[in-house]
């Protein structure tokens, strides 16, 4: 009994270490930690296993099968033609690459910036020595395929077109393919920083002329950071052949001649390789389509749910991969944030820059199912509540309910209900 007491009283410390609030004793003692932020991503549990085979060498022929089948298996998912490369980075290091392999210091380029990683784009042009005219469009907007018309109209010197297929600091997605359809016709090269937008929005990568796309492990990809990809197209292996810049670790040519033989440059990241071959073998299994269509549900729900709380989504055009959501009016959305970290262990993100305090961002890219949703917005509800903003308990879930229901319940079973 006395250790019975003793535990009892240490939990209650605890959790007055993290609930420091004297009138209302907190008694949800278990906490699973959830990381539901758009990257890192939660992790699909078989390849988190597959890492665990990593004691192999780089120079072997288990190696170069696991190698070439994840490239071969790259291309698939994507959908193109063109040459899919891995290199061992975080997503901007393949922007870098995207750059460095393919330009030259002082070449005109055009950047849409649209939120924090439009503004990356921008900071890479600078430091490569390239002169970039910039398209700026106020955070939660987007650029128009009009404006980039115009500009590269204005502009025949302009080689390469920069874009986020989706700005994950705003919740916005670009029409890519109506921008791809007007860079096509130029003799400049197409770049998407597609790192949130594979696996949450169609994407075209050869009909749409999406020249270099690059993308992240910590993604829709659903393993651990450490890896970024890139796809190119013969257009921009065109334009690399004129590149001055200098580079060495990231030499996408020397990477495609080690990739023909199923190895890389350097010593890869074995771990996230193996991690990458389960996770592309499911993601192959359930259709890239219907990884595409589960985000875009899952948006649809979550957009339905915080209007039905009274609360406003910030983008103007906004896409799948995350919901970046107002808090209501004198609420800071850190404290929202705060809150879900503290209550319930869920992670979730607040808004970047001079965004922070003024959204906070729901994820549902890549390993997200209604399961997620349903205990997110119930959770939101509760905090929404307790902290000044009392909303009718169940009314955002059941705006969930009502898209679950529409999406995966056949009308017979409806017909009988009072939703
Ligand atoms: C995550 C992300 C990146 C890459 O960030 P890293 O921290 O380098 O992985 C780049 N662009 C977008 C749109 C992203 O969401």
């Amino acid at each position: 009994m006395a250790a019975v007491a003793q535990a009892v009283s240490l939990l209650s410390r605890e959790s007055s270490r993290l609930f420091p609030c004297p009138t209302i004793p907190y008694r949800m003692y278990i906490k699973k930690q959830r990381l539901l932020t758009p990257g890192p991503t939660p992790l699909l549990p078989a390849a988190l296993h597959a890492m665990m085979g990593s004691d192999i060498h780089h120079r072997t022929e288990d190696f170069r099968n696991l190698y070439r089948q994840v490239l071969a298996d790259l291309k698939e998912v994507l959908g193109t033609s063109n040459d899919v490369l891995t290199l061992v980075a975080s997503g901007s290091g393949g922007l870098e690459a995207a750059t460095q392999n393919f330009f030259s210091p002082g070449d005109e380029t055009l950047v849409c910036c649209a939120g924090k990683f439009g503004e990356r784009w921008v900071e890479i042009m600078k430091a490569w020595g390239m002169k970039a005219t910039v398209l700026k469009a106020r955070y939660g907007d987007v650029v128009a395929p009009a404006a980039v018309e115009a500009a590269l109209a204005a502009n025949p010197n302009l080689k390469g077109v920069f874009v986020q297929a989706s700005e994950t600091s705003t919740g916005a997605a670009h029409d890519v393919k109506a921008m791809g359809e007007i860079v096509k016709k130029t003799k400049a090269i197409f770049v998407v920083d597609a790192i949130t937008g594979i696996g949450t929005m169609p994407l075209d990568i050869d009909g749409w002329g999406l020249d270099i796309i690059v993308g992240g492990s910590q993604k829709a990809f659903m393993i651990p950071p450490g890896l970024a990809f890139v796809a190119i197209s013969p257009k921009a292996w065109a334009l690399a052949e004129t590149s001055t810049a200098p580079r060495f670790y990231f030499d996408l040519k020397k990477e495609k001649k080690n990739a023909v033989n199923g190895e890389s440059a350097w010593t890869p990241n074995t771990a996230l390789l193996l991690a990458l071959g389960e996770a592309l073998k499911y993601i192959k299994n359930l259709g890239m389509d219907k990884l595409v269509a589960n985000a875009e549900i899952l948006a649809r729900a979550t957009r339905a749910a915080v209007t039905e709380l009274g609360l406003v989504i910030f983008s103007s055009s906004p896409g799948s991969s995350v919901t970046a959501v107002r808090p209501p009016a004198g609420m800071d959305s850190g404290v929202i944030v705060k809150e879900f970290r503290n209550r319930f262990n869920a992670i979730i993100t607040n808004g970047q820059g001079s965004m922070k305090g003024e959204i906070f961002r729901i994820a549902h890219l890549g390993y997200f199912d209604f399961h997620d949703l349903f205990a997110l917005i119930a959770e939101l509800e509760l905090i929404l509540t307790a902290n000044g903003y009392p909303v009718k308990f169940g009314s955002g879930v059941a705006a969930v309910q009502n898209v679950y229901a529409e999406v995966a319940m056949p009308q017979a079973v409806l017909a009988g209900t009072n939703r």
